[in-house]
């Protein structure tokens, strides 16, 4: 059995590989490779051991989160330098009132000329010393832009689901570490996937916080993307960090989510990258199998009905959860 799943896979990341060489003659951006099973990564997974699961699941409204979503969407498409880019911005930030929100704009350069760029911050404070970032990135992919691409999955359910957080988070203060929120813009290329066509405002933001000192305190870096799908398969990400992965699995174990989550590997160029580089301990929590072989992911069939709230639900209260229990573990693995 494990051999036929293996082949599968094997059979998978080829095809996979191979509709991502197409994409790039399309100059659509490529940023993922499925990888075969190794044993090598599960070899790998390190041992932990985690605080009592003695607290109740955390909450999220799953519908809310999903009007959210339909609210993004609604803007049509989303790409940097858009007047829609620009609505979604305002609609972030009126979400966010009384919070405390720190704005990081600047002008990328890139293949298409200069545009602005505005990540958004929204930080809720926690009475333990460190910081846990929760990203998503909130643009639309820039080549599909005369298109009627709107990024249901890719881009609005992530930011959707990060304003639900944002309504759990708010109001109280935390009893563990800050939480603090993270909508990133232009994270997609402009032409083609590359280190320096993508993650523009990530990017930015990571050299920003190291240049003035917050990167230190910041003990782990969440990444949601593409988390809407109804067909929800979370990969175990080879370019995050194993034990960090570990306790995002865990989570989802404790909340009964586990066959969500890890089934296949991947390794995913995405926003959590330039914190990576820089020593943050990172998950990255997308499925990368959007419809049969990934076919919606990056076309103007990623639409609303391919979503679930559920979806939502599972990756938003994992994610809660995951906090909960870093809040508790002391001291943190060593990056
Ligand atoms: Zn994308």
């Amino acid at each position: 059995m494990t051999k036929v799943v293996s082949l599968r896979i094997l059979l998978l990341s080829i095809v996979v590989v191979l509709v991502a060489c197409n994409r790039d003659q399309d100059a659509t951006p490529a940023r993922a490779q499925s990888q075969p099973p190794a044993a090598a990564a599960d070899a790998s997974v390190p041992k932990l051991s985690l605080p009592p699961d003695n607290g109740p699941p955390p909450a999220i409204d799953s519908a809310r989160a999903m009007q959210y979503v339909k609210e993004i969407v609604k803007f049509g498409p989303r790409p940097i330098g858009s007047a829609n880019h620009k609505r979604v911005e305002d609609y972030l930030i009126s979400h966010l009132k009384g919070d405390a929100v720190e704005e990081d704009t600047f002008t990328a350069d890139t293949p298409e000329g200069k545009f602005p760029v505005r990540n958004i911050i929204a930080k809720f404070p926690g009475s333990r010393d460190g910081i846990i970032v929760i990203a998503s990135h909130y643009d639309t992919n820039y080549p599909l832009r005369n298109t009627s691409y709107i990024g249901a999955n890719d881009g609005a359910s992530s930011s959707a689901l990060l304003l639900e957080i944002a309504n759990q988070l708010r109001g109280k203060k935390r009893d563990g570490y800050s939480v603090w929120l993270v909508w990133d813009d232009a994270e997609e290329a402009i032409r083609t996937w590359s280190d320096a066509d993508s993650l523009y405002g990530i990017r930015h933001l990571a050299q920003k916080w190291q240049a003035d000192g917050t990167l230190k305190q910041i003990k782990a870096f969440l990444l949601a993307d593409m988390i809407g799908d109804a067909d929800l398969n979370i990969d175990r990400d080879l370019n995050s960090t194993p034990w960090l992965e570990e306790v995002v699995y865990q989570s989802a174990t404790r909340l009964g989510y586990q066959s969500h989550f890890f089934a296949r590997d991947n390794q995913v160029s995405d926003d959590h990258l330039p914190f990576m580089q820089r020593g943050v301990p990172c998950a990255d929590l997308i499925d990368f199998d959007y419809g049969y072989n990934n076919v919606f992911w990056h076309t103007p069939q990623d639409t609303l009905d391919k979503l679930s709230p559920k979806s939502l639900e599972i990756v938003g209260s994992t994610i809660l959860e995951t906090v909960n229990i870093l809040d508790k573990m002391d001291p943190l693995p060593p990056k």
